[in-house]
């Protein structure tokens, strides 16, 4: 008997037993999706395919799974609290388009992105802006029951009516700094949070709607709580975010959604920590903006970065190199190329081999340990064809789409050769502006060049 689901949920700090909430139907997964101002950096798409990973581990369980994500393309302000500018009304002024075309552009990025990444799409995507009437409801709601007041800029919820609030993040309500207090305009309380934001009348915003307390739109801790009850009902079983999710936004999901049904939205919280970029925070708007396609500029197989993701647990920090790139590349190079080998023959899996893979998983996802009992399985002296079906098992979870890969194979004439091979030599160096000129004068070839750790496929475009 394998071990059963445990899970590290945040809310209680500690790791839990998975029981569904309806043992026959379906388990429902909030996760936090992206604010499409602007593309998603390889830090996001770290904390999407734990989210992914979660969801597979879940299936592998046996459970069928219900997953919301929310597209957020209104009301997220450049500080994750209520001060700054709205980030999509920036991202338009930034490039030149309206507010909507950037929603749709950045929408559409992030798709292709999961796609390429091979992550399974959520059974619901939905736009904060398709939900403006339910985020009003909501407040309506909380209004009725005494958490809301107004300030010059808007409409915000009193945390003080609430003795546990800040639970999920232990935040220390007491301690916190009286000199904040200052800079709280007329807020009563330092954590009080905007649920409608007031259109100043000079600002001209793209995105505004009408609401019983005035013209303007919704904060962005809003739209979540509104959308994850609309579509899962008043308490479901396991809600994701990122690490900085913890402090504000999701405390203030539970919050509001107590003030309104009583309830912490979510049986169990869990949270992917972050990527990190030269050991700091990976951010937009600092350093380089490092993207899924940047990687494939640089010839990198987008799978590779999700073995990468893989290789560590979802509960520490991972600092992003590309030497750390480069051994991912070659571990799925290797495991790849180990997959086709072997011959399927229509073998059984091995019972040991994923007895033990599922007490990896089940195990608060450790996903490394259970990548260590592939490898153990690839090499180890099992028949080929029983290897072949643990792995294709196995890979339900990984998602490294093995049974798909196919090695290329392509006769290339001597020019193409040599300049793939100067193109080769220049990356190793990571001379990218050289790399990337030869790239140019392969694609004028007719030839793509992907690039793997111990040398490269060539194919005709
Ligand atoms: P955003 O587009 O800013 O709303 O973020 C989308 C998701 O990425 C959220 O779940 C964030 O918590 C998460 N996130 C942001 N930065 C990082 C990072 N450096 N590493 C991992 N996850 C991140
Ligand atoms: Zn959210």
């Amino acid at each position: 008997m394998s071990r059963p689901l445990a899970l590290y949920d945040n809310y209680t700090r500690s790791l839990r037993p998975f029981e569904p909430l309806s043992p026959h139907g379906e388990v429902g997964v909030y996760t936090c999706g992206p604010t499409v101002y602007d593309y998603q950096h390889i830090g996001n798409f770290r904390t999407f395919l734990f989210e992914d990973v979660l969801k597979r581990v879940l299936e592998w369980n046996g459970y069928r799974v219900r997953h919301v994500m929310n597209i957020t393309d209104v009301g997220h302000l450049t500080s994750d609290a209520d001060t700054g500018e709205d980030k999509m009304e920036k991202g338009a002024r930034r490039t030149g388009k309206t507010a909507w075309e950037i929603a749709e552009l950045y929408t559409a990025a992030f798709l292709d992105d999961m796609r390429r990444l091979n992550m399974e799409e959520p059974a619901v995507l939905c736009r904060a802006t398709d939900h403006i009437p339910e985020q009003i409801d909501f407040i309506a709601d909380i209004e009725k029951n005494g958490y809301v007041y107004r300030t010059g800029d808007g409409m915000y919820f009193d945390t003080a009516r609430q003795p546990d609030y800040g639970h999920l993040a232990r935040l220390d309500i007491k301690g916190l700094d009286p000199g904040r207090r200052v800079a709280l305009s007329d807020k009563r309380n330092p954590t009080d949070f905007a649920l409608w934001k007031f259109a100043a009348p000079d600002e001209h915003r793209q995105m505004e709607w009408d609401s019983p307390w005035g013209r303007g739109f919704p904060g962005w801790h809003i739209e979540c709580s509104a959308m994850a009850q609309k579509y899962l009902g008043d308490f479901f079983d396991v809600h994701c975010g990122g690490e900085d999710h913890i402090p504000v936004h999701h405390t203030n999901e539970i919050a509001q959604t107590e003030a309104r049904i009583g309830t912490r939205l979510a049986n169990f919280w869990l949270h992917g920590y972050f990527l990190l970029q030269n050991d700091a925070k990976m951010a937009k708007s600092a350093g380089e903006f490092l993207r899924i396609q940047t990687l494939v500029e640089r010839g990198y197989d987008p799978i590779a970065f999700r073995y990468l993701c893989l290789t560590a647990h979802y509960r520490t920090q991972l600092n992003f190199t590309w030497d750390a790139l480069d051994a991912a590349a070659t571990g799925l190079d290797r495991m790849r190329n180990g997959f086709h080998a072997l011959t399927d023959d229509g073998s059984a899996t091995d019972a040991a081999a994923t007895g033990r893979f599922t007490d990896h998983i089940n195990d608060d996802l450790n996903v490394p340990r259970a990548l260590a009992v592939a490898w153990d399985t690839l090499r180890g002296d099992l028949a080929p064809g029983i290897k072949r079906s643990t792995l294709l098992a196995f890979d339900r979870v990984f998602g490294l789409g093995l049974a798909a890969w196919r090695p290329p194979q392509t006769s290339v004439p001597d020019e193409v050769r040599a300049l793939a091979e100067a193109r080769a030599a220049a990356r190793k160096t990571r001379n990218w502006s050289e790399a990337d000129r030869l790239r140019g004068a392969l694609h004028a070839a007719g030839w793509e060049m992907a690039d793997r750790p111990d040398g490269y496929d060539l194919k005709q475009r």
